[in-house]
């Protein structure tokens, strides 16, 4: 229980900083890559390797507040009653192109009749958004995810994800959603931090059964009656 309020206050920290920052960076990131673009077609000289730099040093930027910027949105979320098979449907396709890229193929199963959730369909998103790019870069020579949609009791819809990648380890199990972690050399360590907040936002749970060297499933519950 202690290990669980430390790490929520941390999460309530981060998020009152990210809703400080993120938008102030979001702006003049904006008027660098216009300026940048401008930059490139101008210049005579072969300066690629640098342009090629920035542009992907921006992009990371980017990432990162795309990650955060759901922190920073004002407080007073509306609840809307949604599809969330349509949502996820709606997450696909954004992420499509990075799939296709991996070589990854994206399965949905969704059951039938499923009751509409009350949720904020774009945190929603963007806690699935966080969880499919996960997948996709855990298997960097292709392979398949499973997305499932479906009732799992009378007040609850589950979402499942499962990939084929390299599995998580007891011992870092109890690390994912900390601010800051990641395996990765260009991770920032902050998608299942911000996922896990808005789940829990949604009064809902996220599970994570893994076995090394199989793959991971992310089950992400969550109310159907809500406020
Ligand atoms: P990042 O992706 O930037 O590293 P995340 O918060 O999204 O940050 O993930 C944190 C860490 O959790 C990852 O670095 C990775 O070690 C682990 N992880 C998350 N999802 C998976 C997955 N599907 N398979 C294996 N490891 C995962
Ligand atoms: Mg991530």
């Amino acid at each position: 229980l202690e290990e669980r309020l430390k790490k929520s206050d941390t999460l309530h920290v981060v998020g009152e900083l990210a809703a400080g920052i993120a938008h102030e960076i979001r702006n003049p990131m904006t008027a660098l890559k216009g300026f940048i673009q401008l930059l490139q077609g101008s210049v005579k000289e072969d300066f690629s390797m640098y342009f090629n730099v920035i542009t992907s040093e921006l992009s990371r930027i980017e990432s990162i507040i795309t990650e955060f910027l759901v922190l920073a949105k004002p407080q007073a979320i509306q609840y809307l009653e949604k599809d969330v098979a349509r949502i996820m449907r709606e997450t696909l396709d954004l992420l499509n192109a990075q799939a296709l890229l991996a070589n990854v193929q994206i399965h949905l199963n969704k059951g039938e009749d499923l009751p509409s959730i009350y949720c904020e369909p774009n945190q929603l998103k963007q806690v699935f958004i966080n969880i499919l790019k996960n997948a996709i870069e855990v298997m960097p020579e292709g392979g398949n995810i499973t997305v499932k949609v479906e009732q799992k009791d009378c007040d609850h819809l589950q979402v499942s994800i499962k990939d084929e990648g390299s599995g998580i380890s007891e011992g870092k199990l109890k690390r994912l959603g900390e601010p800051f972690y990641t395996t990765k050399d260009r991770g920032t360590g902050l998608g299942l931090m911000v996922s896990y907040k808005i789940v829990e936002e949604h009064h809902g749970t996220v599970e994570v059964e893994s076995e090394v060297g199989k793959g991971t499933t992310f089950h992400i519950s969550l109310p159907i009656q809500q406020k």
